[in-house]
């Protein structure tokens, strides 16, 4: 299928040893209640970095430091560039990235504090990426693709273990998809050892390349716009060399949520979960809040365990007050808060 094995699995979780977390896995009582099965929250909010994009980041910038190298550069909606950032500081060696200016300014001061440059570049995730490129071939900077990477995919791999070491009956897992480098990771680590686990990506309506991509049989654009799932901005690239063929082969169903329902599903967990989670990292939980979620029958045909790789908590917090003043408490999908 592709070169991907699960030696290079192991290989990533030896890296990311010590320099990432090995995230919880929380029941969630209200999410349980409305899918009528157990559901776990996966938490990579809590990575040191606010996402677990610092997986993949570790396990590449940590194999191109063993060999030597010493300065990378790289594109980013903004986590993986704050991914990359860490990782190179924590390595020793010199990080450039390139944002467009869609990336909220959070993510923007949050990459510069942990000591990378940063170039802003074009309107959109693809603009970004081509600079991201042209310093690699004509200035001497090692490029570290977002997601279309083995290692980079390795890395987020190690979410799959976790979750499967953890929870070996686990029925689905919901992953919100972008690139695809995390579902790809995702549903590879765990098929291996639960073949039978339904693996959902989730994206938001506005903007889906890899759904477009899937429905299509082919990469293809798709125009990027505002969104408050910004970390799932930007194309899966034409010229995608594994994420879209992994994405395919492992991806049970693809799902796709309106902007309304994820922020919904951003108040649901500050009110009923107590975690602040950016859009990219609400829609699994706007899917299921939403009712698209048919359940999966685990072996013995109960319904099985569900869990929702909750990925990233780097919501700008001024949006994340007006959401939660906006609504009020009494939203009919908040029923059942604590
Ligand atoms: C990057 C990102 C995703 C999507 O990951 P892909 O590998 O691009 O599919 C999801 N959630 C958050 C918070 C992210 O930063």
């Amino acid at each position: 299928m592709s070169a991907l094995s699960l030696a290079d699995v192991y290989r990533a979780r030896r890296r990311l040893y010590r320099r990432v977390v090995r995230t919880p896995l929380v029941e969630s009582p209200t999410l349980s209640k409305v899918a009528g099965t157990r559901v776990l929250l996966k938490l990579e909010t809590v990575q040191p970095t606010g996402s677990f994009k610092i997986r993949g980041a570790t396990n590449a910038v940590g194999e191109l430091a063993e060999r030597g190298i010493e300065r990378v550069v790289t594109a980013s909606t903004g986590n993986h560039g704050r991914a990359v950032a860490y990782a190179a500081r924590a390595c020793g060696i010199e990080a450039l990235v390139c944002l467009s200016a869609l990336v909220p300014t959070n993510k923007v001061e949050a990459v510069r504090a942990l000591g990378a440059q940063v170039r802003i570049v074009g309107n959109s995730q693809d603009d970004a990426e081509r600079e991201a490129l042209r310093l690699a071939s004509e200035e001497g900077y090692s490029y570290v693709p977002p997601f279309d990477d083995l290692k980079v995919i390795a890395g987020q791999a190690t979410i799959g273990l976790e979750i499967v070491e953890v929870l070996p009956d686990v029925a689905q897992i919901i992953v919100p998809l972008s690139g695809g480098g995390l579902f790809s990771g995702v549903a590879f680590a765990a098929k291996q050892s639960t073949p039978r686990v339904r693996m959902t990506g989730v994206t938001m309506r506005r903007g889906a390349a890899m759904h477009a991509s899937l429905a299509a049989g082919e990469p293809v654009l798709v125009d990027e716009v505002d969104t408050l799932a910004d970390s799932l901005g930007g194309g899966i690239g034409l010229a995608n060399r594994y994420t879209f063929a992994l994405t395919r082969a492992l991806i049970d169903e693809a799902l796709l949520v309106d902007e309304d329902a994820i922020a919904r599903a951003i108040l649901h967990a500050y009110r009923c979960e107590r975690l602040v989670v950016e859009g990219a990292a609400a829609v699994g939980i706007a899917a299921l809040l939403e009712g698209m979620v048919p359940r999966a029958r685990a072996t013995g045909g109960e319904h099985g365990p569900i869990v929702l790789v909750v990925s990233g908590a780097n919501i700008d917090m001024n949006l994340h007050r007006r959401l939660a003043l906006q609504a009020p408490p009494s939203d009919s999908l908040l029923r059942g808060a604590p």
